[in-house]
């Protein structure tokens, strides 16, 4: 009896929907007035971290063919493939994320890498509330040209009022190098950067930490205010499947590819051990997340409110 009502009244349903556009006499077009707008998101997310504010920045994103090219280097197709289904993602197409973070530690606004290039970073610094002129310490990770892009703007600082820190390894290793992004973005601000290493401090709460492999000298940073930490991984794992799940898998971007695959295994085992969240630069948007064992490797878990309550 159920049964038979449910389906009359479903017939009765797509009856009428079907008349409405005749019954009324309106177009198609009436029911859609509002243009079509495409995939979209916000180009911040903030969270607090004890007193700090967190916030990740989209200043890029674009979606990069045959991902294999970069990830997986020393595993089949077909492993590679299987990995990607078991993670329902496609092994074809992927979507690379370029994120910066800034940190408002309450006295100082601190920006964490700055880009491809500096328009994308201020446009999503702006969405976020801060102009570049307020960025008190701009801090390098890495000098790949992803993170050292946006430094400088038609040949001057993006941050005027900026004072800079980078590890020492690093620069040393770009230094010599005649690297044509390091030379425009990095070399003019040479004089006005300090030079940390392993330990250091960046402000207080914020600790340097060394991550080599992806580059020579690759730092990371633990931020901690009122008990609370997280990391900023920037490059250590720059995939949330391919480098977390198979942290062995080479990847092209990493310089020294086991020392890269050695200090990710370090640093992996110690956000799920301490079950600390991680920023990475490259991990799916918003960039925040928890990292779990799983068999021989680990598990990407994207934050949901644990830092929102
Ligand atoms: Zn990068």
């Amino acid at each position: 009896m159920t049964r038979k009502i449910s389906n009359i009244s479903r017939r009765a349903m797509l009856a009428g929907a079907a008349a409405m556009p005749l019954a009324g006499g309106f177009s198609a077009g009436a029911f859609a007035g509002a243009p079509m707008l495409g995939a979209k998101t916000a180009r911040f997310n903030r969270i607090a971290l004890g007193g700090f504010d967190v916030t990740t920045i989209l200043a890029a994103s674009r979606r990069i063919p045959d991902p294999q090219n970069i990830f997986g280097l020393n595993v089949t197709a077909q492993d590679f493939a299987a990995a990607s289904a078991g993670a329902h993602i496609p092994a074809d197409m992927t979507r690379f994320f370029f994120t910066p973070t800034v940190v408002n530690t309450g006295a100082e606004l601190i920006l964490f890498d700055t880009g491809v290039s500096a328009g994308g970073t201020v446009a999503a610094l702006t969405e976020a509330g801060y102009t570049p002129d307020q960025v008190d310490v701009v801090v390098i990770t890495h000098m790949h040209p992803d993170h050292i892009g946006g430094l400088m703007i038609d040949g001057a600082p993006t941050y005027p009022n900026a004072r800079y820190v980078t590890g020492a390894v690093e620069f040393d290793a770009w230094d010599m190098s005649g690297n044509e992004t390091f030379e425009a973005q990095m070399r003019p601000l040479a004089e006005r950067t300090e030079f940390i290493t392993d330990g250091d401090a960046v402000a207080s709460g914020i600790t340097a930490m060394d991550a080599f492999g992806h580059t020579p000298g690759h730092m990371t940073y633990m931020l901690e205010s009122d008990g609370k930490q997280l990391l900023l991984g920037a490059d250590f794992a720059n995939h949330y499947v391919w480098s977390l799940a198979y942290p062995d898998w080479q990847v092209r971007f990493d310089q020294d590819k086991d020392m890269a695959a050695l200090t990710r295994r370090r640093i992996l085992d110690m956000l799920s051990a301490d079950k600390l969240p991680m920023v990475g630069y490259h991990m799916p948007w918003p960039g925040i997340g928890f990292v779990q064992t799983r068999g021989d490797g680990f598990h990407y878990v994207p934050h949901s409110y644990q830092l929102i309550l």
